[in-house]
């Protein structure tokens, strides 16, 4: 008996997750990537509690293929999903979505008996076969298209879409980032008795760009009022992610709970109010600015507390990472493009856990190869060196033939594995002039 018992204490109780994913915001909106002008406490603490990454990327430059990337654990041109399922408005494409034949990561683990749940966008498809709910998780809380307005509908508003629970829509009352929270942590206390997984997909902060009038006071030193009320919905997120981890203090289960907090994109340059500093550009780009984010992970006793990792790694780790911590082997069978962090956090394994990261938007290709980075728009090609010029000014490709000539090679034959789009970018491009050449932004 005695033997018996002293196995299982070793035995611990698979941790909780709650995967805390932004929208749009600025690589450089936060205390603890750089701002100066937005206090964010709650989050500047969860980076000095775990990992925080320098060189986190997504696998694209806009919310809705960044999240199929994100929930298969492939890039998501596998299966061709390279453009949005349509932009912000309700002319979402019914027949659009994440490909129902991929098993994503909270399938598995509500599969392995994690209570799962979701509060926040979703962007992967309306139809009833690509539902939050049909895909992994028990509950959910958000809306299905691409953005949302922050308050209560109102009929002669503007409507994106409506907030549902499940699949029930409902009118919700209250600032939408305060909503999330208050879902998660309800979410919280309801499970803390069992492993549970939580997404938090905020749509903060992505426009509309609107806060109300207590997240706005904060900042009475800011005359423009676009940059104030944007600096208030980041404040806003701010105090969700200190009620999600509240929630976690209060129900005891904080230690033995990984959080991760990420964003889905790069902050917007048509807004006028984020900052990506250093990184050039943002949204909707391939440059650094576009598709580099903020990402931290926190878990007491497993994650080094304010330890930095500067090696690139990618939303597409966040699937096998997950699994490992909850303790699931996965079959083969998934061809996984993510890698588990863990041995590489904890020092076991010394290299980068990609040989090259890739990505594809139309005629936008792009690829990082260790301190190489290769930007193609249509006829131009970039080549640049991240350790040395991290905001990408001085352009190489004419200096450096021989690292080009590598990178496209590489970059050729991930295209050979690449599917097609399944369907095509928003019919209406914007073209932009960088560097004096054609830049085609599909979204
Ligand atoms: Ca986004």
């Amino acid at each position: 008996m005695a033997a018996k018992s002293a196995l299982l204490r070793k035995i611990k109780r698979p941790p909780n997750i709650v995967l805390i994913f932004a929208d749009d915001l600025g690589y450089a909106d936060t205390g603890v990537y750089g701002s100066k002008t937005i206090p964010t406490p709650n989050i500047d603490a969860l980076a000095k509690r775990g990992v925080r990454f320098t060189d986190a990327y997504v696998t694209a430059g806009t919310c809705s293929p960044s999240r199929a990337g994100l929930m298969s654990g492939r890039y998501q041109q596998r299966f061709g999903f390279e453009f949005n399922t349509a932009g912000a408005g309700i002319t979402h494409r019914e027949s659009r979505g994440l490909d129902p034949a991929v098993i994503t990561f909270p399938k598995v683990l509500q599969h392995t008996g994690y209570a799962t749940g979701m509060f926040g966008k979703w962007h992967l498809g309306t139809r009833s076969y690509f539902h939050p709910n049909t895909r992994g998780f028990d509950d959910f809380f958000g809306f299905l298209a691409g953005a949302h307005g922050y308050f209560p509908v109102k009929k002669e508003e503007r409507v994106y879409s409506t907030v549902m629970r499940n699949k029930t829509h409902l009118k919700e009352p209250e600032y939408l980032t305060d909503a999330f929270a208050r879902e998660t942590v309800r979410f919280i206390h309801k499970n803390k008795d069992k492993p549970f997984f939580a997404y938090v997909p905020f749509n903060a902060v992505h426009t509309p760009i609107e806060a109300s009038k207590t997240y706005r006071d904060r900042f009475p030193d800011v005359k423009n009022p676009q940059q104030k009320t944007y600096n208030a919905m980041v404040s806003a997120l701010d105090d969700a992610v200190g009620a999600i981890v509240g929630a976690l203090k209060e129900t005891q289960t904080e230690k033995n709970t990984l959080v991760i907090f990420m964003n889905d994109n790069g902050g917007p340059i048509y807004t006028r109010v984020q900052s990506n500093a250093p990184l050039r550009l943002g949204k909707l780009f391939l440059f650094e600015g576009g598709i580099r984010v903020p990402m931290i992970m926190s878990w007491a006793g497993v994650l080094e507390a304010g330890s930095i990792y500067r090696q690139p790694v990618s939303s597409l780790d966040i699937y096998p990472t997950l699994c490992e911590a909850a303790g699931i082997t996965l079959p083969p069978e998934l061809k996984l493009d993510g890698v588990n962090l863990f041995p590489h956090l904890n020092g076991e394994i010394d290299t980068a856990p990609h040989e090259a990261l890739f990505w594809s938007n139309g005629p936008n290709k792009a690829l990082r190869l260790g301190q190489w980075k290769m930007v193609q728009a249509h006829d131009h090609v970039w080549l640049f060196d991240l350790e040395n010029d991290i905001g990408e000014t001085k352009n190489l490709a004419m200096a450096k033939p021989e690292i080009l000539k590598t990178l496209q090679a590489k970059l050729k034959q991930w295209q050979i594995e690449m599917k097609p789009p399944a369907w095509p970018s928003k019919p209406r491009r914007r073209k932009v002039k960088v560097d004096g050449a054609l830049y085609e932004l599909n979204i």
